[in-house]
């Protein structure tokens, strides 16, 4: 039989590379997504994966999204929780508005989506749920106020979820991925870019399948003795 998994954000960048190993390797796969229609239609069209639109950041649609998964392909192991936004600013100008979406989608959704998932890992004994954090939730970043506070939050929580999960069969990892080549880091000006790929020792930014294939090690059926840790992807940038 085999297992089902959600991937938030699952469509497009590191959630669509995800979503697709996760498939390969025989997994059904529910690529969730927020509102671009189309390049979830392209996910869906080219690599035969069912997407379920519905914000992360609402507590709700996940509790309807993961029942709609259920019904369609099965109770869910394995969730990944990868769905995240940048609304990066300086603390001086960074608005109120900009801290809640950011905190509200990366954290929060990350509440929200292990609270829909929780109580029927529990009762089948099994569950592997991998956060997606980031380096900048280790490092801090300039303009990132909002951001590192979230990604370092989805650090502590995944700690402390793992040891609720730990005697239940229910593993609880994170990954914090270096700069990866996605729409997001797409929307860096090229100037810091430059800069940032200059501190990146293996000397070029990472490949979305370099962060699907850490998330195949932790979710594997053998791996019930990893829980609680965060795995570094990063082309050694976290040695500076
Ligand atoms: P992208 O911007 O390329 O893709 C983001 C995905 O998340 C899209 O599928 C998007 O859906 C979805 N999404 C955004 N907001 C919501 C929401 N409220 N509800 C449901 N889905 C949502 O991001 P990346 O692939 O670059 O990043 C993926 C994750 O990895 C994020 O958590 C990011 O913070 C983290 N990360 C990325 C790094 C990088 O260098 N790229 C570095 C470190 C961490 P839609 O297509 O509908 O907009």
């Amino acid at each position: 039989m085999s297992r089902v998994a959600v991937v938030t954000g699952g469509t497009r960048g590191i959630g669509e590379a995800i979503s697709v190993t996760l498939k390969k390797a025989g997994y059904k796969v529910a690529a969730n997504y927020a509102g671009n229609d189309e390049r979830a239609k392209q996910c869906a069209d080219k690599h035969g994966i069912a997407c379920f639109k519905w914000d992360v950041a609402d507590f709700d649609q996940c509790l309807k999204g993961v029942a709609e998964v259920v019904a369609k392909l099965g109770p869910v192991d394995v969730l990944v929780n990868n769905a995240g936004i940048t609304r990066d600013a300086t603390l001086k100008k960074q608005t109120r508005k900009q801290w809640d979406e950011v905190v509200d989608t990366n954290l929060g959704g990350c509440f929200n989506m292990c609270k829909a998932v929780w109580d029927g890992m529990l009762e089948r004994g099994f569950g592997r749920i991998v956060n997606i954090g980031s380096i900048n939730g280790q490092a801090g970043q300039y303009g990132q106020v909002n951001y590192a506070a979230a990604k370092s939050g989805i650090h502590g929580f995944t700690k402390a979820l793992a040891q609720e999960g730990a005697p239940k069969g229910i593993t609880v990892n994170a990954i914090a991925p270096g700069y990866i080549d996605t729409d997001m880091v797409a929307a860096v000006p090229p100037n810091v870019l430059e800069k940032i790929v200059a501190r990146i020792p293996v000397g070029r930014l990472g490949k979305a399948e370099e962060i699907a294939r850490g998330v195949m090690f932790l979710v594997a059926d053998d791996a019930g003795f990893l829980t609680g840790s965060t795995m570094s992807i990063n082309g050694g940038q976290h040695m500076y």
